[in-house]
């Protein structure tokens, strides 16, 4: 009993070192992404909505430019390549969802524009707080950057994600996705 409790502390101990070292992610844990990008990690948009939407998906955006890899700027209605805005839909391929993302394009491999829609009726239905609209908010953000939905447990591209923020894994992704030529994925 004693020996096996030492061993189970040696394990998180090493752990702990692998996690500290800040080895790359297996890829059962990796956030994946797609074959497309932006030229650059930055782009610019224009919001509309409610004051409330308005603060979800600025504290989204705050949530994202933090990280450092990328960049949303507020752009202009004439000048944009975003829109993040809402929609009342509930019916054909908004049934259930919390979001949608749209990207246009690619040309050459980079996206054009995108739009964001967060269903507004559907977020009031399921009870989503304003903690669980935010990280909707991120997902989507993540989809308009080029990530694919994660198995792991812990990431915001998780599909349907509701109560997880972003994690380091997809942190990664977004680095490792602009340090990525168009054409390849993860
Ligand atoms: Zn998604």
């Amino acid at each position: 009993m004693k020996r096996k409790r030492i061993r189970l502390g040696v394990l998180i101990l090493t752990t702990t070192l692998v996690l500290n070292l800040g080895v790359v992610a297996d890829a059962s844990t990796a956030t994946p992404f797609g074959t497309s990008r932006w030229r650059a990690p930055r782009v610019t948009y224009v919001v509309s909505g409610s004051s409330y939407y308005r603060y979800i998906y600025a504290t989204a955006i705050r949530a994202w430019n933090a990280t450092g890899q990328f960049h949303f700027v507020p752009g202009s209605y004439a000048h944009h390549q975003v829109t993040l805005t809402t929609s009342g839909a509930t019916t054909g391929q908004y049934h259930m969802l919390a979001g949608i993302t749209f990207t246009s394009g690619p040309r050459n491999g980079y996206f054009t524009q995108a739009r964001v829609l967060l269903l507004t009726r559907n977020l009031a239905t399921y009870h989503y707080t304003t903690y669980d609209q935010i990280h909707v908010a991120e997902h989507e953000l993540g989809h308009v950057m080029g990530l694919q939905h994660s198995t792991a447990r812990n990431s915001v591209m998780l599909a349907n994600n509701r109560y997880n923020g972003i994690s380091r894994n997809d942190i990664y992704a977004v680095e490792r996705r602009y340090h990525t030529p168009v054409g390849r994925h993860s």
